[in-house]
């Protein structure tokens, strides 16, 4: 079982309807970046999304059995952030979300038509609580127990997006070569990584009995974003609420880039 915690750090002032991201004080954002980073040091969390979401602080993350989220004076670092913090007119709150489903799922996937695979999510570091899956039709998430896809395939596919996520992650702190690879991998429709994904695409296809679109993370350079990237026909009859699809190449891409 997974313990993911989420810490908030929220600005009682702030209108939280402006959206106003600059009303967080550079103290306070280094004192919780600190908080995190003491966390990861000392192996309480390990995964983790951290991210500022109107005027407040946030940290989800996936935090070891022997740290208990609930019980508020959990660990002498927080203390420590709550007395640095008591003299702003911010308050942190811990809570743990385990059971607070982090998705909704598709009622029934043999009625969404086809499926879309994501290899990575830009700002969902849980690859393993987040399902690859989604349903075309109602947009939502697909669990794969669901699928009763065979073990060695369920394997390729976790494998895969591990991967996706490693270069993701290479392709974001990285610069010089490493991006540029990184960069070219996640985009380009010839590259091992696409062609990796296809494979496996077509192969969950063959299960399931419904097309699979493979999402392009990222486009190559020079391609507009209503054009696939691999045969280049223009997709504009093939537009579905925020995607372009392929229907010969099976790619789906972002109608915002
Ligand atoms: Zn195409």
């Amino acid at each position: 079982m997974i313990v993911v915690g989420k810490i908030v750090v929220c600005n009682n002032d702030a209108d939280t309807n402006t959206g106003d991201q600059n009303n967080v004080p550079e103290k306070v954002r280094n004192l919780f970046s600190s908080l995190k980073d003491d966390l990861l040091r000392f192996g309480i969390i390990r995964e983790y999304i951290y991210y500022e979401e109107y005027n407040n602080l946030v940290l989800i993350c996936e935090i070891l059995d022997s740290w208990n989220p609930t019980i508020p004076n959990i660990d002498t670092r927080i203390d420590r952030l709550l007395a640095d913090i008591k003299t702003t007119n911010f308050t942190i709150s811990v809570s743990n979300i385990s059971n607070t489903p982090l998705y909704e799922t598709s009622p029934d996937w043999r009625e969404e038509g086809s499926l879309i695979l994501f290899p990575v999510r830009d700002i969902i570091p849980f690859p393993r609580v987040y399902p690859p899956l989604m349903g075309r039709k109602t947009r939502l998430y697909v669990p794969l127990p669901e699928l009763q896809l065979p073990y060695n395939l369920l394997d390729d596919l976790q494998n895969f997006v591990n991967c996706c996520n490693t270069i993701h992650r290479l392709y974001i702190n990285y610069h010089g070569f490493l991006e540029k690879k990184a960069r070219y991998e996640l985009s380009d429709p010839l590259s091992d990584l696409t062609r990796r994904g296809l494979d496996i695409a077509d192969l969950i296809k063959e299960e399931v009995g419904l097309p699979v679109y493979y999402y392009l993370s990222y486009l190559p350079d020079n391609i507009p974003n209503d054009y696939c990237p691999l045969c280049k026909k223009n997709l504009f009859d093939n537009y579905d609420r925020g995607f372009y699809f392929c229907d010969i190449c099976k790619f789906a891409i972002d109608y915002i880039r």
